[in-house]
C-alpha cells in the first residue's frame, strides 16, 4: 500500500461493495479488536496501554471532531502500529443525510487524520452500522473498504465488564471482529474487560490482527 503518497493525492477508489465486511481472515486462529468513537482522553490511553502490554495491534475508528481535540493521541496510535479508520465527522445516522452531507462527514474525517498521522485511512465503519448504497459508493471513491463487526460486545448499553468478557469469549471464533468502544459514555467497563478478555484469548491461542490493509 502505498501509505506516505503526495500529500494531496487522489486515494485510489475500491470496489464498490454491497455489504460490509463482517470478518477477517488472517493466518491461523485470528481476531480483530476494534474500538469507535474516540479518541477520548478517559479511556483511550488505557486501552493503549493494555494492548501495549500484550503487544498486540487493534483498529480504532475514529471520529473527526474528537481527533481535532486529541492529535496527540491519534498519533500515538498510529506510532503504536494500530490501524485507524474513519467513523464520520460527528456520528450521525449517514442514511438519514443527502450524498454531499455525507462525502462532507466521510471526507473532512479522513483529511483530518491525514494531516494528523500522514496517511489516510483505508477503512470506514458507518456509525449505528447504517450502511446504503451512496456510503458504500463515497467510501470506494475515498479509497475505503467498509468494516463492520461479528461479536457486539453491547457494552454501549452499560453493561459489566463481566458481560462483555463473557460475550466476547463465547463469540470467539477464527475471523472474529469484536466491536467495542472507547469513547461516547462511561467506558470504564469496555477498559475493564479488555485487560481481562484479551490475555484469555491469546492463552486460548487466538492472534489479535489487523488487517494487512492498512492505509492507501
Ligand atoms: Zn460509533
Amino acid at each position: 500500500m502505498t501509505g506516505y503518497g503526495p500529500a494531496r493525492a487522489m486515494p485510489r477508489r475500491t470496489l464498490v461493495r454491497r455489504e460490509p465486511f463482517l470478518r477477517i481472515k488472517g493466518r491461523g486462529r485470528s481476531v480483530v479488536l476494534t474500538f469507535d468513537d474516540g479518541p477520548d482522553p478517559r479511556y483511550t490511553p488505557e486501552v493503549l496501554r493494555t494492548l501495549k502490554a500484550h503487544d498486540v495491534r487493534a483498529m480504532f475508528f475514529v471520529c473527526g471532531e474528537m481527533v481535532v481535540e486529541n492529535r496527540d493521541m491519534l498519533r500515538k496510535m498510529a506510532d503504536e502500529g494500530h490501524v485507524i479508520g474513519n467513523h464520520t465527522w460527528s456520528h450521525p445516522l449517514l442514511t438519514e443525510l443527502t450524498r454531499s452531507a455525507i462525502r462532507s462527514q466521510m471526507e473532512r474525517t479522513s483529511d483530518v487524520i491525514e494531516q494528523t498521522c500522514g496517511a489516510r485511512p483505508g477503512w470506514f465503519r458507518a456509525p449505528y452500522g447504517a450502511w446504503n448504497r451512496a456510503v458504500f459508493e463515497i467510501g470506494a471513491e475515498l479509497g475505503m473498504e467498509p468494516l463492520a463487526w461479528s461479536v457486539d460486545t453491547l457494552d454501549w448499553t452499560a453493561p459489566s465488564s463481566q458481560s462483555i468478557e463473557r460475550r466476547v469469549l463465547k463469540g470467539a471464533a477464527e475471523g472474529m471482529v469484536v466491536l467495542a468502544h472507547d469513547a461516547g459514555g462511561d467506558r470504564s467497563p469496555s477498559v475493564r474487560a479488555l485487560r481481562r478478555y484479551l490475555p484469555r484469548l491469546l492463552d486460548s491461542g487466538y492472534h489479535i490482527t489487523v488487517p494487512r490493509w492498512q492505509t492507501r
